[in-house]
């Protein structure tokens, strides 16, 4: 028998050191991100608008419901709420989620680039791939729509010219997930400025994909699309354009 009350003070308590660590990590700028927590009885505890999520205190949170309507909270929840409640609505399994702007991954969505190629086997294992979904104005049911699509597929997005949205079973694997997916971007951009990129075969992927539902017990998340993720000789097209040789002057051009 859960305890609201106890569930509720659990969860205040991991909404403000995830917004800590967002801040220290340096995943978000000034008042940027969200995050929010699913409760029993159809409550959602979320972050506040315009305030910086490193120095948020426990009665900054907004206790809403599932509808985004305020139940408790002398402030006000942000206008990105729709899309933490919509992933609330299309995977009933999720109790947690976590938006951010992590400067190397919104870089990717600001390139209109997928973290979709299978470089890391950790990364195939926790996430499968990171799709890209196209652009949407913030706080609009236009962002909802182009995330749609993909909620029931992923567990974590790139929205276009935007930031990331990741989310799990608590919110603090939501926030790990977060950290995965930027580790994963710098990552990928070390690969590429050093000219090569061995991306892990079809079956060495598959292999993974297996021991992932043994391993976290996840079924409902990252299907296997035709690019999701990219792997060895597959690639129509890289998904990075090839770094080219020097031209003489010792530069590199991307
Ligand atoms: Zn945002």
């Amino acid at each position: 028998m859960i305890d609201p009350a106890a569930e509720e003070a659990a969860a205040r308590r991991d909404i403000l050191r995830i917004g800590a660590f967002l801040h220290q990590k340096s995943l978000v700028a000034a008042s940027d991100g969200n995050i929010s927590v699913r409760l029993s009885g159809g409550r959602v505890l979320t972050t506040p608008t315009s305030m910086s999520k490193g120095l948020m205190e426990s009665d900054d949170l907004v206790l809403v419901d599932l509808q985004g309507n305020k139940l408790a909270g002398r402030r006000n929840a942000s206008s990105e709420l729709a899309m933490h409640l919509l992933i609330y609505e299309l995977r009933p399994e999720i109790n947690g989620v976590v938006h951010a702007h992590p400067p190397a991954a919104t870089g990717f969505a600001a390139s209109g680039i997928a973290l979709n190629q299978a470089l890391l086997a950790e990364v195939v294992l926790a996430l499968g791939c990171v799709p890209l979904a196209e652009y949407g104005t913030t706080g609009t049911p236009e962002l909802s729509a182009t995330l749609r699509p993909l909620v029931p597929h992923y567990d974590a997005i790139l929205m276009a010219n935007h930031g990331v949205v990741t989310y799990g079973d608590s919110v603090m694997s939501a926030y790990f997930k977060m950290e995965t997916v930027e580790h994963f971007a710098r990552i990928s951009i070390v690969s590429h400025i050093l000219g090569r990129q061995n991306l892990l075969g079809r079956d060495e992927v598959d292999k993974l994909m297996i021991a992932r539902q043994r391993y976290e017990g996840i079924t409902t998340a990252a299907a296997l699309g035709a690019n999701c993720p990219v792997v060895r000789d597959e690639r129509a097209a890289p998904a990075l354009p090839a770094v080219a040789p020097a031209a003489g002057n010792g530069k590199r051009r991307w």
